[in-house]
């Protein structure tokens, strides 16, 4: 064992290396042409918790299997978070994460809500540290390529009455991957969902948690068979405001300049990406509201022509363009149907920051290695 210094004043992580390093040239090959979430790296973060002796065993240890007693509260009863960042190589050979900070912070908020134990700040970014210490050659340097990183716990417990767990793990993966539109940024079309919901008021949709992805991917299939690639939810309550997609948040742009995104109702995920896209364009002289968006006003923006461009943003895709947004009775075409300039100039902006091509004027990396 040897102990990694981390960057933060966390605690420090024990390393246990693989016996089974990948060689160099099968790592090349995987680090080409990775695709999304396919290719893992050879080691992850842990941390273990119960309610007796508090969060312990932080580790880097080889990627592998989990072993669940077949009781394991997460897998009856969901409770479970889980976090999406990334790792991006600059051309130093310098390796940095956008916001950590904020990822943290709502995997504490997420934590509260699903009733798990709150992990620290420290812990949470001295996971990631060590992990992409001892990883560090997985992290891909190609055109918008970066090293995916999901941090995430669960309930794991040997437990089946309904109470919180007594027991949770904290793990962090790692993997590779290439840029999200293979061939550049296409438009998608986005199935806008009259009939099922992510969240309610009250509910989870707040919180990064398994079961809000569970809720979507019944609606996801349907608009998929339907053509779509998409499903963008509304309000469960009034089931006429935009909320967001399954796993992005969405902005509408006008053509006086003006862009909206819909205010945080309380059932809807408080994406990184949006705050970030919320500063990048004030910076940029946009006049930017989070205020409720009508689906009836929406479509009679993009009738007249008011709404010229709407994307949807979240770490994955970064900052994907909206081309056609159909539901039941209603079909439109956003803009010409192609990336409007808006939408193109914040992911050109955002992107230039997280690689370390634009000055970082609101401190927002954080150095890894
Ligand atoms: C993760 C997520 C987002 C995007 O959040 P980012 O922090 O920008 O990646 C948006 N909506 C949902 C439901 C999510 O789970």
């Amino acid at each position: 064992m040897s102990t990694l210094a981390s960057p933060t004043s966390a605690p420090a992580f024990a390393v246990r290396r693989t016996t089974a390093p990948v060689p160099d040239a099968e790592r090349a090959a995987a680090l080409a042409a990775p695709r999304f979430g396919t290719v893992f790296t050879e080691h992850m973060s842990r941390i273990s918790w119960s309610q007796a002796d508090g969060w312990h065993g932080r580790r880097v240890e080889p990627y592998g299997p989990l072993q669940l007693d077949p009781a394991t509260a997460v897998l009856h009863y969901a409770q479970e978070i889980f976090e999406g960042l990334k790792a991006y190589r600059y051309p130093d050979g310098s390796v940095w994460t956008f916001r950590p900070q904020a990822n943290a912070e709502r995997f504490q908020r997420s934590a509260r809500r699903l009733a798990l134990p709150e992990l620290a700040t420290d812990d949470f970014l001295g996971a990631i540290a060590a992990l992409v210490g001892v990883d560090e050659p997985w992290v891909p340097s190609g055109e918008e390529t970066s090293l995916y990183l999901r941090p995430f716990m669960y309930a794991s417990e040997s437990f089946l009455g309904v109470r919180p767990s007594l027991e949770a793990e904290f793990l962090v993966i790692a993997s590779p991957v290439g840029p999200y539109f293979a061939g550049g940024v296409q438009p998608v079309a986005i199935w806008v969902s009259q009939e099922h919901h992510r969240a309610g008021a009250g509910g989870t949709g707040a919180a990064k948690c398994g079961g809000n992805y569970a809720a979507s991917l019944l609606p996801q299939q349907e608009a998929y068979a339907k053509g779509f690639e998409q499903v963008c939810f509304l309000d469960a309550s009034t089931n006429t405001l935009l909320e967001e997609l399954g796993g992005m948040n969405v902005f509408v742009v006008h053509a006086d300049g003006r862009v909206v995104t819909p205010a945080l109702s309380g059932s809807i995920l408080e994406g990184v990406t949006r705050s970030s896209i919320v500063q990048i364009l004030t910076d940029a002289g946009h006049e930017v509201s989070e205020a409720d968006v009508p689906l009836a006003t929406l479509l009679a923006g993009l009738a007249d022509g008011s709404v010229t461009e709407v994307f949807a943003c979240g770490t994955a895709a970064v900052v994907t363009p909206i081309g056609r947004l159909a539901g039941e009775g209603f079909d439109h075409t956003v803009g010409d149907g192609a990336a409007g300039p808006v939408t193109m100039r914040v992911r050109a902006e955002l992107t230039d920051i997280q690689y370390g091509r634009a000055t970082d004027r609101h401190g927002w990396m954080h150095r890894l290695v």
